[in-house]
């Protein structure tokens, strides 16, 4: 799955908007074009920019595909982890590191750009039916984000019962569970399957968390929640009850400590200035080896000028 087709600019969000509980706030996805498809955009929200670290989600699907239908062709990333999570069907990565790998539900696919990495999304040819997904990224701390590029699949993730429910762990801890997939910041990602009865989940106190709502809908502290809207669940709580509303749900939880560093994001760049923008907008338009080779039969997608700089559009592609 791609970027962030249209510019937008993250500030750092101040402490007074990150505020305590018992604050719910439920926002709409707007929708948006990744390659062929429709998505939902939970992620970034004009409102609310980060959660943690998390600073995009793109939910997709589901929809009924073909088996010869890609999703994407070769385009670069810079500044973050590209987390991808399926709930339904398969997708084969291909990525400037020489990666090639077919993901399925229940897997994690986690790519860090760091300095720089370019990654396509292809059809396995072998399904045929549903795909259902969300695409996230974790912004790079300063710390890690000019750093070598890196990719982790992981085939199997620690799976928390829940007595009516279940909780795979990404990303980070659940309780006293966690999962081995790289963090550069403290942040966790967490797939919550409700199959009927509410459950009560542990929260790390020093995280603001957020529930992306992938199917079905949510109760919570009165607020349902339903699919394709995200919760931002403020700073400081130790517990959250989730109902399912409608008897199932599924829904991601995302938290970490409010990222702080200001970031610019702009198409599939998380940075730190426009004149960073510039030089990786440049990089890849002029096919330099910055970015590197994906060995892959789609198209490198282009894109037109950020804009501000003379002639853009800065139209999605
Ligand atoms: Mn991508």
């Amino acid at each position: 799955m791609s970027g962030p087709l249209a510019p937008s600019d993250a500030a750092a969000v101040p402490e007074a908007a990150r505020p305590e509980p018992p604050v719910v706030e439920v926002a709409d996805a707007r929708e948006a074009e990744v390659g062929p498809f429709r998505v939902h955009r939970l992620l970034p929200r004009r409102a609310r920019r980060t959660v943690g670290a998390w600073c995009f989600a793109d939910h997709l699907g589901p929809v009924s595909v073909p088996p010869d239908q890609d999703l994407v062709g070769p385009h670069p990333h810079t500044g973050l982890q590209t987390v991808t999570w399926l709930l339904a069907g398969e997708l084969l990565h291909r990525d400037s590191l020489g990666s090639e790998q077919v993901i399925r539900p229940g897997q994690l696919n986690l790519m860090t750009a760091g300095r720089g990495v370019a990654h396509a999304e292809e059809a396995t040819g072998r399904l045929s039916g549903e795909l259902h997904g969300i695409q996230l990224w974790v912004a790079q701390p300063d710390t890690t984000r000019q750093g070598p590029p890196d990719f982790e699949h992981h085939a199997e993730l620690p799976v928390v019962d829940l007595e009516d429910g279940a909780a795979t762990v990404l990303v980070g801890t659940f309780g006293d569970v966690g999962s081995d997939a790289r963090r550069d910041t403290a942040h966790c990602g967490v797939d919550i399957e409700l199959r009927g009865r509410p459950v009560a989940v542990a929260l790390e106190p020093s995280f603001e968390h957020a529930l992306l709502v992938l199917s079905g809908a949510v109760r919570l502290d009165g607020a349902v929640v339903e699919q394709d809207r995200m919760a931002y669940l403020g700073r400081g709580r130790a517990e959250c009850g989730l109902d399912p509303a409608g008897g199932r749900a599924r829904v991601l939880l995302i938290g970490g400590v409010p990222f702080d560093e200001p970031i610019v994001m702009w198409w599939n760049f998380v940075a730190r200035t426009r004149a960073e923008i510039g030089d990786s907008y440049r990089r890849w338009t002029a096919g330099d080896e910055f970015f590197g080779t994906v060995g892959s039969r789609l198209e490198r997608v282009p894109v037109r000028p950020p804009p501000w700089v003379e002639g853009a559009g800065g139209e999605p592609v």
